[in-house]
């Protein structure tokens, strides 16, 4: 989303005065939930292993925490900017309310690159961000996570950091720690899982069974691997995935007409979600050009790599017989091909919706480090599925009614509720 073409704060608000229209919102309103509650904008010393001192800067948003406390990842990322976090922060808001937690949004970040650090640098920059905003965040105030290039090492510095300040243990104030240090089983497949359990819904209204049916897939990380698991077992052919080739530095689409064998592909794939295309090779997959997911003859796209991929110029290759979207991926339609799926009338399971899975796991392994208490996998599977469900439930029964655009419905719902939540307390 750091794309210098557009900026995505502006696109986030671009969205939300969209929606603030629909609901014919108050002016204070639309001035209150247009803009972050609060911001704090800060510099990290870091004593690096050559003797020099270096500063980074650090970013915390919390756009809204009407709902509950605020919920968001950190990202470190050499171009991360103050606006980025600003709109990833509104976008938590708004997912955290049309999934019905109890949170609010944030973003964090560091303006760095963990390919160039080491760990004891990586790991002074987590505890420099946890000093300077420990008074700030908290279980019952703003809950961080790991987010890009951030993993649960960097989660436990940040939360032993907070310890040491405070001089109590706070297992809840951060998420996406590893399992056995207060992480939660089911995290990993979390939002993979999520999106398809929105896919079994939708195919239900659309009145499809999953076995009758075959999707193409772009990506092949975390959340393409789950999302295809599942889709896998309740009968469904996945017949193409597309990922990025880091040694040509393109993207290539695999294809097996007869339908993908997960196994076999995940052997050969490394653990940033890259396929080997010799291998593959062997393994009789046909290999097609990276963009060649979209115009596949299948029921389901599913967009699980990056932002920005289906777009004004390729929306229209997309075939006649595809009946439906869900975005794994966050922000894969641009405004302009989202206008063309509108018209071809194909269901579309909007990202802030259908990648909710992850952060509704986040919020209950808070709720299990709050209590002390933890569930087994298939409880948090299982619980996983009543809120997806329901969410996505909620949104389609209201495009319905409405006649609106499941990404609009869902929009209706998530700003509704922030909203009310702000008039409750007597904000506006
Ligand atoms: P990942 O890094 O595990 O996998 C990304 C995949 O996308 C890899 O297979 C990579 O090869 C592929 N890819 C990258 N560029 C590509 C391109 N140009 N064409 C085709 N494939 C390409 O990431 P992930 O965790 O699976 O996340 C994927 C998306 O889902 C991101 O937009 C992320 O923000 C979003 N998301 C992830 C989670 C989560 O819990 N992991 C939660 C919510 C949203």
């Amino acid at each position: 989303m750091e794309n210098k073409k557009f900026n995505a704060f502006e696109m986030a608000q671009a969205q939300f005065d969209n929606v603030a229209e629909i609901l014919n919102l108050d002016a204070a309103t639309r001035d209150l939930l247009r803009f972050p509650l609060r911001e704090y904008n800060f510099a990290i010393p870091v004593h690096m292993d050559d003797g020099t001192i270096k500063i980074f800067r650090g970013f915390r948003v919390q756009h809204n925490d009407a709902r509950g406390p605020g919920k968001g990842g950190i990202r470190f990322h050499p171009q991360e900017t103050i606006d980025t976090v600003r709109a990833l922060a509104t976008w938590m808001t708004w997912k955290c309310s049309v999934v019905d937690i109890p949170l609010g949004g944030s973003k964090g970040g560091v303006i760095c690159d963990p390919h160039n650090l080491s760990m004891r640098e990586q790991e002074q920059i987590c505890r420099g961000w946890v000093r300077v905003i420990a008074k700030d965040i908290g279980p019952l105030r703003d809950v961080p996570a790991p987010d890009v290039m951030t993993n649960g090492q960097h989660m436990l510095w940040m939360l032993d950091e907070y310890e040491v300040i405070t001089g109590q243990k706070y297992p809840g104030l951060i998420t996406g720690k590893p399992v056995g240090m207060g992480g939660s089983l089911g995290r990993t497949e979390a939002t993979g899982y999520g999106v398809i359990f929105t896919v079994r819904e939708a195919l239900k209204e659309l009145g499809l069974k999953p076995e009758n049916t075959t999707a193409s897939v772009q990506g092949f990380g975390n959340v393409a691997q789950y999302a295809i698991q599942l889709y896998n077992q309740l009968g469904g052919k996945v017949i193409c995935v597309s990922c990025w080739d880091q040694q040509d530095q393109i993207s290539y689409t695999f294809k097996k007409s007869d339908g993908i064998d997960l196994d076999k592909l995940l052997s050969i794939t490394d653990r940033f979600g890259g396929i080997n295309k010799d291998k593959a090779k062997e393994l009789g997959y046909e290999i097609l050009p990276g963009d060649a997911w979209i115009d596949q003859k299948v029921d389901i796209l599913l967009p699980c790599a990056i932002e920005n991929q289906i777009t004004g110029e390729n929306a229209s290759r997309i075939d006649e017989k595809v009946k439906l979207i869900a975005e794994g991926a966050n922000g894969p339609t641009t405004p302009e091909a989202d206008k063309i799926i509108q018209e071809k009338g194909i269901f579309m399971v909007p990202d802030f919706l259908a990648n909710a899975g992850g952060v509704t796991c986040s919020y209950f392994e808070q709720v299990q480090c709050n209590m002390n208490y933890f569930w087994e996998r298939d409880e948090v599977l299982g619980k996983l599925d009543v809120k997806m469900t329901s969410a996505f439930l909620a949104v389609s029964e209201l495009a319905r009614k409405r006649k609106l655009y499941m990404r609009d419905a869902a929009y209706v719902i998530a700003i509704s509720r922030v909203a009310q939540a702000c008039k409750d307390r007597g904000w506006v």
